[in-house]
């Protein structure tokens, strides 16, 4: 499921606002205090004393950058200065350029290879993310052809919906907060230059989202005691915030209007975009083209495993039916028929919570990982506002408040036709149901935030890299039919290739779509025939290939970078290699990205001879 928090946040560093266009499946939530205790286990001297010295160096950042860009902080759970909204202006781009230029210089000067290992992960992570301010605002330049960035729904949602002081105070920071608006959709427009189609006629759509939002703030402020002057203030602002966002998307249609294919921007981002934002975002050693090839690679053997296994099923599930030449149409009977075997809607949470002591018993007998199984993850229904395109997510707390319970979100049923809820099932059928509790709980996503909170730190939730977070769940499927979880049955085998392919072809759809001109037509025929998916679903992906991009990418590209370090390592080590040593060990970095993590292991490796 979507992940990829971070790149939210820091395009709402950079923008002043965004909204999510899907439900975020993992909420490293929000560190309290910027400047809690750190915890960092040095080896020698050397090391405690540049590490101390890194640690003051991080708190200045950190202070610096609640200042510099308090939307970010107030994602990171800091609301101090939630009431100041920030201006999507050039002004503000300039001064975010000159913050990352101030601190990358400030950065160089720390001696990186005198540090722990713990930090050297946290020095690249604030690394990377300096680097990506000048990437995103100096060339991707979304603030100009994406309308959409401007959108103010996100901070005053975050305002409304966080209870981090009684009612009245965030009232009252919304208001203050609400005084800019006018300034900030006239910055906004002075921005927009030329942009995407697409985009406009998102932007149009979303800002309905702002004016929501803003009705929100109405309905709450009405009972909530606030002075009859500030009362007054309220209702001034508010219609003159409904006026900016009245006004933006007027300016909206204009363009939209305006718009010609000659001179207008393309949702394409283009070849070299593209692989500047892939470097940006994924962080891989790969390059994207080479990611695309291997996702090329990968697809090729899923089919033929699916043949052999389709071919090996067929009698069984098909019973006299005629085999089909086509080995897509082949595949596709079989998993067609297979996925009559679902549970009925009234059973989704029963048999989730069921499938959890399982998975662990599992993972603990067959040696696989540590797991921490005093607190129970407690499953349940999504609540309402988090309610998105996913089924499912992991919601854990911040990381200075390890006591709170971390929930599994399954989203209930309510309110869809009938046929709706049996496309579901049928897509989250007897075996995919079981994956998808692998990926999002054990040892998936879960499994995964457990091991990263052993060494807490607010930079590596603030700026965990998506790619290796959703590598991992994908990595951890694998893994776990690899050790013989589901009996090694063709029809666990099956589904789960079909699973994977999602990944797979998502990667070679937004590598297509964006840098080869992959037709709208195109790209549903390769998801239903070659992904096998329903047209619900292409059509879905569709609209998400259109809007983002590489974040399709970041599940395939972690995931292969797991799978590949992991073979190279056994083949080296041989009788050397342990696997649940390897997993504990990838996992100890904290999430960081994939290919840093395997330049630490290596480096460890060389000096110790051992995992
Ligand atoms: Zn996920
Ligand atoms: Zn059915």
């Amino acid at each position: 499921m979507a992940h990829q928090i971070n790149k939210q946040l820091l395009l709402a560093a950079l923008i002043g606002s965004v909204t999510l266009t899907q439900a975020p499946a993992v909420l490293a939530a929000a560190a309290e205090e910027a400047g809690a205790a750190l915890s960092a286990v040095p080896t020698n001297t050397g090391k405690v004393t540049a590490d101390r010295a890194f640690e003051q160096f991080k708190q200045q950042f950190l202070s610096a950058l609640w200042k510099q860009d308090p939307d970010l902080a107030m994602s990171a759970g800091k609301f101090e200065d939630a009431g100041k909204l920030a201006i999507p202006d050039q002004a503000g781009r300039d001064a975010s350029l000159a913050f990352a230029s101030r601190w990358q210089q400030r950065l160089g000067k720390v001696a990186r290879d005198q540090l722990s290992q713990n930090e050297q992960t946290d020095y690249v992570l604030i690394q990377n993310y300096l680097s990506g301010i000048g990437f995103y605002l100096q060339q991707l330049r979304e603030y100009q052809w994406n309308p959409s960035v401007h959108n103010i729904a996100t901070g005053f949602d975050a305002i409304l919906n966080t209870e981090f002081a009684p009612k009245k105070q965030r009232l009252q920071l919304a208001l203050a907060r609400l005084q800019g608006v006018p300034a900030y959709y006239a910055a906004a427009m002075a921005s927009v230059h030329l942009p995407s189609l697409e985009h406009t006629q998102l932007a149009i759509r979303q800002s309905a989202g702002a004016l929501e939002v803003l009705g929100q703030l109405e309905h709450a402020a009405a009972d909530a005691g606030l002075s009859k002057t500030d009362q007054q203030l309220l209702t001034r602002r508010l219609a003159a915030a409904r006026q900016a966002v009245n006004d933006y998307v007027g300016f909206l249609h204009q363009q939209e209007a305006d718009y010609r294919p000659q001179t207008g921007h393309s949702f394409r981002i283009g070849k070299a975009l593209y692989e500047g934002k892939f470097k940006a975002d994924i962080q891989s050693d790969l390059s994207a083209e080479q990611t695309y090839q291997r996702a090329l690679a990968a697809k090729q053997e899923a089919h033929q495993r699916m043949e052999q296994l389709a071919d090996q099923l067929w009698g069984k599930v098909m019973g006299q039916q005629a085999k089909p030449e086509n080995r897509l149409e082949k595949i596709a009977m079989v998993i067609d028929k297979l996925s009559e075997q679902h549970i009925q809607p009234q059973q989704l949470y029963q048999t989730i919570r069921q499938q959890l002591p399982v998975l662990e018993q599992w993972i603990q007998q067959h040696d696989l990982l540590t797991l921490d199984t005093k607190k129970p993850l407690v499953v349940r229904e999504t609540p309402e506002y988090e309610r998105g395109i996913a089924i499912a997510s992991i919601e854990a707390p911040g990381i200075f408040r390890p006591h709170d319970n971390t929930y599994y979100n399954v989203t209930p049923f309510d309110g869809q036709s009938a046929a709706q809820i049996e496309s579901t099932l049928r897509e989250y059928n007897h075996w995919v149901l079981q994956i998808l509790s692998i990926h999002e709980a054990i040892p998936g996503h879960y499994t995964q935030l457990q091991h990263a909170n052993q060494s807490p730190s607010v930079i590596k939730t603030l700026f965990g890299n998506g790619a290796m977070i959703e590598g991992w769940a994908v990595y951890s499927e694998r893994m776990m039919l690899e050790s013989g979880y589901g009996g090694n049955e063709p029809e666990m085998w099956l589904m789960y290739y079909k699973w994977n392919l999602r990944a797979v072809c998502n990667t070679i759809l937004d590598y297509q779509v964006h840098t080869m001109g992959m037709s709208e037509a195109e790209a549903k025929d390769f998801l239903i025939h070659q992904a096998f998916q329903t047209e619900a679903e292409a059509n879905g992906k569709w609209q998400r290939v259109q809007y983002t991009s590489v974040q399709l990418a970041s599940y395939f590209s972690g995931y292969s970078e797991i799978l590949d370090f992991r073979n190279q390592l056994k083949q080296e080590l041989g009788a050397r290699f342990n696997l649940k040593r390897f997993h504990e060990k990838f996992l100890s970095y904290g999430s960081a990205p994939v290919g840093q993590i395997k330049q630490m292991m290596r480096h460890d490796l060389a000096r110790t001879g051992q995992l």
